[in-house]
């Protein structure tokens, strides 16, 4: 029932060779990037990478060394952070610990000298679902809700874009789950662009419509979450979101085959990948890195071997160590010469003989290979 506080619509933000260099260290190398309006856009990357920085340029709380920043069609790289349809929610609130949650909320629009504020804070307060609690005083409030009233605060002038660095950092794991449910909700909800920093790629892939992958002060790949886990681009991009099996392998046929796929030889075992799903320098040839994630693979017990269905590729192991974790048994694997894989199972009948030393075969169907060039760092 909820009416929708915001009449204002979100912006687009666009990047055009922004950087950033301290000294002689460059933070963020020039850089080119656009946040369509309305979007939720997440920059992932691990602590370091100059996600907080592209932020911080935005915001307008950072020069560019070069470039500039444009909001919805407008230059703003020279305008002050308030000047700028922005705002940003940081780690630690910043919530004013005299006032009650009322007035935190109230205070954007006091300052514009705006008198009748009741409607709109209310409003806003009903967003983040805080409504009863608007007579408290920010440390009656749990660490969870504090950080809706920071939202709040930060929606209430109407930005166009909402910029969130590490908003969920103070929480605890559980917290932290709710409230990526509750941030999408509210940027549904109002419909403005959200640019949000973190380094937890569940995160990322939970909230955002795009996630930026950065890493060394470049975006090292751009899409939709589905995307980048299923076609990681780069082995550091397949290691950072979630956990991959990267086997060093030789294209031994690169075309020509009916299937489209290419084939190649890893140790003794013979595999089998999709040429659009291997980069294109891997497909001339030579080295490649077939990749494939844990919950892909299957495990047989190697006695069972003749029952894996045709065409499959398979590779021969030895169970080095398996854990129960409820929702699925984590196996480590040594697969002869090609070190040690993951297989994660779900849906496996109880199998006593599946445990550690017991010889098995690995087995995965090609569609879920991908392919990445073998030299890069
Ligand atoms: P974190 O998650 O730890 O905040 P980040 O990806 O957000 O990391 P940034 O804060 O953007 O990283 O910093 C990028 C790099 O720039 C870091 O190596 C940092 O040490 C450096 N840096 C940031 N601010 C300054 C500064 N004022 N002077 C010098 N170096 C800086």
């Amino acid at each position: 029932h909820t009416a929708t506080p915001q009449s204002s619509s979100g912006g687009d933000v666009r990047l055009h060779g922004i950087s950033k260099t301290y000294g002689s260290f460059t933070a963020v190398h020039p850089l080119d990037l656009t946040v369509p309006a309305g979007s939720f856009f997440a920059l992932l990357g691990a602590s370091g990478c100059g996600k907080t920085t592209t932020l911080r340029m935005i915001a307008g709380l950072e020069d560019p060394t070069t470039g500039t920043v444009e909001l919805s069609g407008q230059d703003v790289t020279d305008l002050p952070p308030y000047k700028r349809q922005v705002n940003t929610v940081f780690q630690n609130y910043a919530l004013f610990p005299h006032l009650d949650i009322f007035e935190n909320v109230a205070f954007g629009l006091r300052r514009r000298g705006i008198k009748s504020v009741k409607k709109q804070v209310e409003e806003m307060l009903d967003l983040v679902q805080l409504g009863p609690m608007a007579r408290r005083k920010p440390q009656q409030l749990s660490g969870g809700q504090q950080q809706r009233v920071a939202v709040a605060r930060a929606l209430i002038n109407h930005p166009q874009v909402l910029l969130l660095d590490e908003p969920l950092g103070a929480l605890d794991l559980k917290l932290r789950r709710q409230m990526q449910l509750e941030l999408k909700r509210i940027q549904t909800e109002v419909g403005i662009t959200f640019v949000h920093v973190t380094h937890d790629q569940e995160e990322a892939m939970t909230m955002a419509d795009t996630v930026a992958v950065m890493n060394g002060g470049r975006v090292e790949q751009l899409g939709a979450p589905a995307d980048l886990y299923e076609n990681p681009g780069t082995t550091f991009v397949a290691n950072f979101l979630g956990t991959s099996n990267l086997i060093e392998a030789e294209v031994v046929e690169a075309r020509g085959r009916q299937d489209g796929d290419l084939l190649l030889k890893a140790g003794d075992a013979k595999l089998r990948l999709p040429a659009e799903r291997c980069s294109a320098a891997a497909r001339t040839g030579g080295k490649v890195l077939a990749g494939v994630r844990p919950e892909k693979v299957s495990l047989a017990h190697a006695d069972d071997a003749g029952s894996i269905a045709d065409g499959r590729n398979r590779l021969p192991g030895r169970i080095k160590d398996a854990s129960f974790i409820g929702v699925s048994t984590q196996y480590v694997i040594d697969a002869a010469g090609l070190g040690e894989l993951a297989v994660y199972e779900q849906n496996i009948e109880r199998d006593g003989r599946l445990v550690p030393g017991a010889e098995v075969v690995l087995h995965w169907s090609p569609g879920h290979t991908f392919g990445l060039d073998a030299d890069q760092s």
